[in-house]
C-alpha cells in the first residue's frame, strides 16, 4: 500500500467521509495502491459496543443498519435513544459532550491551543482506539505514506492525538483537508491550527500526484478498511460532480468567484464501474457532493445510473435550468431519491440583494415538480440575513405553507456572515456593522454582526420560535426531519407520494 488516508473522529457514523473518500478515490483513480480507514466509524462502534451501552443500543443499530425504507417516527426514536446513550456516555467521560455528528471537548476546538493544553491534562475518550484500530494496519504497512483528512472542527480534539500518536510511532504523515483549505482561503487562524498540529497541506491532494495531473479527473473506488458497517441500511457512495460552484456569485458566499470544475464523466463513469461487488448487491446510493448540482453534469450522471440501478441524492439550486428538458422528472426515473434544494427565502427582493440567482417562484415549480415526480425534497431555509424584514419572513412563511404538500423535510438555519466574503468586505453599503467574538487567537470563520435596525438574527430567532414550530402546515415536515443522521438518511425515509425504496 502507497498511501493510507484516516479520517479521524468525530464525523456523523452514516456515510464515508466525503473529502478523505474523494482523495482515496482520485488517488486510486490515478493507479495508486490507496486504503481509507475512518476512525470516526470505528470510534463510534467502540463507544455503542461497549458494555454500558451495547443491549440498549444494538437493537437502535440494527434498526438504522437493516430497514430498508425508515419511517419517520421509528427513526426518531432510533435516533433520539442513541443519542440518549452518548449523553449517558458523557457521564463517564467527564468535560466531554459526544452527539452523532459532533464531539465537545474540555476547551473548544475554536481553541486548538487551549483544547490541546486541555486535553494533555486529563484522559482522552480516544484512548485506547489508535493501538487497537490503527496500530495493526501501520504495521501491516511500514512503507505507506499516512494522509489525514481534516474537514471539520469535530475533529480537532481527535486529530491532536492522532498525530502524537504517529509521531510516537516514528510514521512521516501529512495532515490536510477542507477545514485546512477554506480557513487559508477565507477563514481566520490557520497558523494558530498550525502551531498545534505542524505544517498543513492546503489543496485538493493533486499535489501528490505528477505535476500537471488533477486528483478528480480520474476516480476509481479505492479499497475501503471496514472497521464496521456504517449506520446506514444501504452503502452510501460519496462522489463529487465537480468543485466550485457554477454560480459562484453570492454576496456572503465565501467561495464566491472561486474557479469550478466539473469532473469529467469518464471518471464518474469508472468510479461508479469500480464499486465492489458486495457494494453493489447492497443497492448503493450516491452522495452527489456537489456544492450545487450542475445541471448538465446531473445530465450526464442520469444514464450511468439507471441501467445500473444506482440510486442518488444532492444539493442543487432550484432553477429552471432543474425544469429545462423535464430534467426533474428524468432524474427521478433515473433513480434520485432526494433532492436537497436552497430555497432559502420567500422574498424575491431579497435574495436579489445578495445576488442569490434564485427567484421564490421558479423554486416553487422546481419544489412541486420534484415531489410529484416522487423525489423526496429537502428545502434549506435561511433566516437572519441583514436586509431582512418581518415583511420577508412571512413571504417565506407563505411559500412554505402554500408548498406544504410538496415540502417533505426542512431545514431552518440562522444567517452567519462569514468573516471574509463580498458582503463583509461591503458591510457599511449594506448597512452592516461587524463585530468580533470574545475570544482572541482562534480559529474564526464568521463575524457576529448587527444592522441600523437591530439584530436580525434575534428577531428571526424570535419569529421561528412563534410561526415555524408550532404552524400546522409546516411542522409536519419539521418533526420529519431527523435531528441525527441527516441528509444519508432522509433520501431513505418511506414517505407517501415519493419513491419506493427496495
Ligand atoms: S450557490 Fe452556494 S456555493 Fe454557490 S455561490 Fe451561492 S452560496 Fe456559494
Amino acid at each position: 500500500m502507497q498511501y493510507l488516508v484516516l479520517a479521524p473522529p468525530v464525523l456523523p457514523p452514516s456515510e464515508p467521509p466525503s473529502g478523505a473518500f474523494a482523495l482515496a478515490a482520485g488517488l486510486a483513480g490515478h493507479g495508486r495502491e490507496v486504503a481509507l480507514l475512518d476512525l470516526s466509524l470505528a470510534f463510534f462502534e467502540r463507544v455503542f459496543g461497549s458494555s454500558k451501552m451495547a443491549s440498549s443500543a444494538a437493537r437502535e443499530l440494527a434498526y438504522l443498519r437493516s430497514t430498508i425504507g425508515y419511517e419517520p417516527g421509528r427513526h426518531r426514536t432510533a435516533t433520539g435513544l442513541l443519542h440518549k446513550s452518548l449523553s449517558d456516555w458523557g457521564g463517564d467521560h467527564p468535560g466531554w459532550r459526544l452527539t452523532l455528528m459532533d464531539i465537545e471537548g474540555p476547551a473548544l476546538a475554536h481553541d486548538p491551543v487551549g483544547l490541546a493544553k486541555a486535553m494533555a491534562k486529563g484522559s482522552s475518550p480516544f484512548a485506547g482506539l489508535w493501538e487497537e484500530v490503527l496500530d495493526p494496519l501501520l504495521d501491516a504497512n511500514r512503507q505507506a505514506q499516512v494522509l489525514v483528512s481534516l474537514a471539520y472542527l469535530s475533529q480537532v480534539p481527535a486529530t491532536i492525538e492522532l498525530i502524537a500518536h504517529l509521531r510516537h510511532r516514528g510514521r512521516r504523515f501529512f495532515v490536510g483537508g477542507s477545514l485546512p483549505t477554506s480557513l487559508a482561503a477565507t477563514g481566520h487562524g490557520l497558523e494558530v491550527l498550525q502551531s498545534v498540529l505542524g505544517p498543513l497541506e492546503l489543496g485538493d491532494g493533486s499535489t501528490l500526484l505528477d505535476p500537471g495531473e488533477r486528483l478528480l479527473d480520474k476516480l476509481a473506488y479505492p479499497h475501503v478498511i471496514p472497521p464496521s458497517a456504517y449506520f446506514t441500511s444501504r452503502p452510501i457512495v460519496p462522489v463529487p460532480l465537480s468543485t466550485g460552484c457554477p454560480w459562484s456569485r453570492c454576496l456572503f458566499c465565501p467561495d464566491r468567484g472561486a474557479p469550478y470544475t466539473a469532473v469529467p464523466m469518464g471518471a464518474i463513469e469508472n468510479l461508479l464501474s469500480t464499486i465492489p461487488s458486495e457494494v453493489l448487491a447492497r443497492h448503493p446510493v450516491l452522495h452527489l457532493t456537489d456544492s450545487a448540482l450542475p445541471p448538465q453534469q446531473l445530465e450526464g450522471l442520469l444514464p450511468l445510473c439507471e441501467p445500473s440501478g444506482l440510486s442518488f441524492y444532492g444539493f442543487a439550486r432550484p432553477t429552471k435550468a432543474l425544469l429545462r428538458n423535464d430534467l426533474v422528472e428524468r432524474a427521478a426515473l433515473a433513480g434520485c431519491l432526494m433532492l436537497q434544494l436552497g430555497v432559502e427565502s420567500g422574498s424575491a427582493s431579497l435574495l436579489a440583494r445578495y445576488e442569490k440567482g434564485i427567484d421564490p417562484a421558479e423554486a416553487r415549480q422546481v419544489v412541486r415538480r420534484a415531489a410529484q415526480s416522487g423525489i423526496r425534497t429537502y428545502l434549506y431555509m435561511l433566516f437572519g440575513l441583514p436586509a431582512e424584514t418581518g415583511e420577508d419572513r412571512h413571504a417565506t412563511l407563505d411559500l412554505l405553507v402554500q408548498e406544504a404538500d410538496h415540502v417533505d423535510f426542512l431545514n431552518l438555519s440562522l444567517f452567519n456572515l462569514p468573516r471574509f466574503c463580498e458582503l463583509a468586505e461591503r458591510a457599511h453599503e449594506h448597512d452592516i456593522r461587524t463585530g468580533d467574538y470574545p475570544m482572541t487567537g482562534g480559529i474564526r470563520l464568521y463575524t457576529p454582526f448587527v444592522t441600523s435596525h437591530g439584530n436580525p438574527r434575534r428577531e428571526a430567532r424570535q419569529f421561528l420560535a412563534a410561526h415555524f414550530r408550532t404552524h400546522p402546515k409546516i411542522r409536519a415536515a419539521v418533526l420529519r426531519t431527523p435531528r441525527w443522521l441527516r441528509p444519508a438518511h432522509l433520501g431513505l425515509m418511506k414517505l407517501p407520494g415519493r419513491s419506493n425504496l427496495c
